[in-house]
This record gives structure tokens, C-alpha cells and sequence, in this order.
């Protein structure tokens, strides 16, 4: 999660730098509730945010409250239909089993995120749900967008945490 993000092999598309920064500002929402800062927003086919989502699972006491899935659910509410075609989903971690699971059951197409999840991520970090051959849906992903700021918020979480007691750590609290 120390990459920079300014050695990327492709140039960051703006509307995905956008979206990561929108989903930068849904994690800090996390932070109120003690929840591990992570955030996302869906985007409809003309870039249009039309859901969000931060983690609250400290908050909801709700092991799937997820970014991601708050996000999924928030858009196909909006649209009224669970397809979420053309859209695409930023988030500032990794997605983990589940959210890749709900991404490819939202035949969402596209993914944008800002840090890797060497620990627990599922988009090509330790496993590749969104684009698993056997599945019928191929998401595009676009990785470690704005990944340095995205890493930064997660770490420092995690620094002011350990100092309060042992029970937090990134192994503990990242997805
Ligand atoms: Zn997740």
C-alpha cells in the first residue's frame, strides 16, 4: 500500500481521479464512528454519482456494511433496477471476496480503486473474483488511483489505533 501512484503504467482517466477523490471524502465519514476509513460511489453510464458508501460496520454492528455494498445498494435503488449497467464502482481499498462477489452480481463494468489489499483483496491481490474466466461477467479494472492518498488515510487509522489498545491492527480491521 506505499506504491506511488505517479509510476502507474497508464495515465489516470480524470473522471476516475474524480471519483476516487469523491470516494476518499465518503471514508472520512467512517472515521466518526470508529470504523475503518474506507469509502466508495457509484457512478451511473453518464457519471453522475448515484450512490455512496462508507464503512459502518463498527457502526450498523453489521459484518457486510461495507463500502462497496452500501454504494451497490444505494445506485440500483436509485435506478430501480439491481442491473447496474455502464456503471462503475470507485472505492479507496481493494474490494474484498464479498463486495467482488456483489459487483459481479450487479454486472457493475467497471471498477475503479484507489489502494491495494495485499492482505484481503480479491481484485488481483489475492485472488480475482471480477474477473474470473469461469464467471459469465468480466469487470475492467483500474487500480491505484490516487493510491497513495488512499493508503495514507488506512494507516494512519491504523497508527492512532495501535496506540489506543491491541485489539485493532490492519489484519484485524481492513476488509
Ligand atoms: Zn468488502
Amino acid at each position: 500500500m506505499t506504491k506511488v501512484s505517479n509510476f502507474s503504467p497508464r495515465p489516470v482517466n480524470p473522471a476516475d481521479d474524480a471519483a476516487i477523490r469523491a470516494a476518499i471524502g465518503q471514508a472520512r465519514h467512517a472515521l466518526a464512528t470508529q470504523d475503518v476509513p474506507i469509502g466508495a460511489v457509484v457512478l451511473d453510464p453518464a457519471g453522475k454519482i448515484i450512490g455512496t458508501g462508507f464503512n459502518a460496520r463498527e457502526a450498523n454492528n453489521d459484518p457486510t456494511a461495507h463500502a462497496e455494498l452500501l454504494a451497490l445498494r444505494q445506485a440500483a435503488a436509485a435506478l430501480g433496477t439491481w442491473r447496474l449497467d455502464g456503471c462503475t464502482l470507485a472505492v479507496t481499498l481493494e474490494p474484498c471476496t464479498m463486495c467482488a462477489g456483489a459487483i459481479v452480481l450487479a454486472r457493475v463494468p467497471r471498477l475503479v480503486f484507489g489502494a491495494w489489499d495485499p492482505k484481503a483483496g480479491a481484485c488481483g491481490s489475492i485472488r480475482d473474483v471480477v474477473r474470473d474466466r469461469r464467471l459469465n461477467h468480466s469487470v475492467e479494472v483500474v487500480g491505484g488511483v490516487r493510491e497513495s492518498e488512499c493508503a495514507a488515510l488506512l494507516d494512519e487509522f491504523f497508527a492512532q489505533h495501535r496506540k489506543i489498545g491491541p485489539d485493532f491492527g490492519p489484519a484485524e480491521g481492513s476488509e
